[in-house]
Parts: C-alpha cells; sequence; structure tokens
C-alpha cells in the first residue's frame, strides 16, 4: 500500500527530472538510469522505457537515433510543451518545497 502510494508520487518526481536533464541536454535511456540511480532511484529499463515512451506520445519528448563512437543510441530531447510544462512543475514544486522543506 505505502509502496504503491510512493510509487505513484516518484513517477511525478522522475517525469520532472528527466524533463528537467532533457532541457539541459539530449540524453539516452542508459545514461538516465545511471543518473537516476544517484538520486537514489533504482530504475530498470523495463520501467524507464515505457516512460519515455508516454512522455514522447504526450509530445514532451522527441527522440532521435544518433551514432556516437560507432555506437547507435536513441537521444531523448525535450520539445517546446515539454519546456512549458517544465516551467510550470518547477514553479509548483519549488512552492511545495518551500512549505515542507521544515
Ligand atoms: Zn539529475
Amino acid at each position: 500500500m505505502q509502496e504503491q502510494i510512493l510509487r505513484k508520487f516518484f513517477l511525478g518526481f522522475i517525469q520532472i527530472h528527466i524533463l528537467h536533464h532533457a532541457n539541459v541536454e539530449p540524453f539516452y535511456g542508459a545514461w538516465m538510469i545511471e543518473e537516476l540511480k544517484e538520486h537514489g532511484y533504482d530504475m530498470s529499463p523495463g520501467t524507464l522505457y515505457p516512460i519515455l515512451h508516454t512522455m514522447e506520445a504526450k509530445q514532451l519528448l522527441t527522440k532521435e537515433s544518433r551514432t556516437i563512437h560507432g555506437k547507435v543510441r536513441k537521444y531523448y530531447t525535450i520539445t517546446e510543451l515539454g519546456e512549458r510544462v517544465l516551467e510550470e512543475a518547477k514553479k509548483k514544486a519549488y512552492e511545495l518545497f518551500k512549505e515542507i522543506k521544515d
């Protein structure tokens, strides 16, 4: 029960986190898994990729194949809609953080 509720909350945090990084520079899935791990989220590809696909379907991210050092990887970039959603989410997250931090 508690697990389930937290997982639902974290899904929102993770999506904001993903948008934040996509806004800084394009990323690929394996990089994001490592990044999320550093923030304490243990996420498997089987969990992350459906989230990325949903965000792509909602036009928050776009995907393109790039070959770097002979490796083909799918890179995700933020869209204009994604930027607007991120701005709004950041405001709300900051407002909430100020309220609950102590
Ligand atoms: Zn991060």
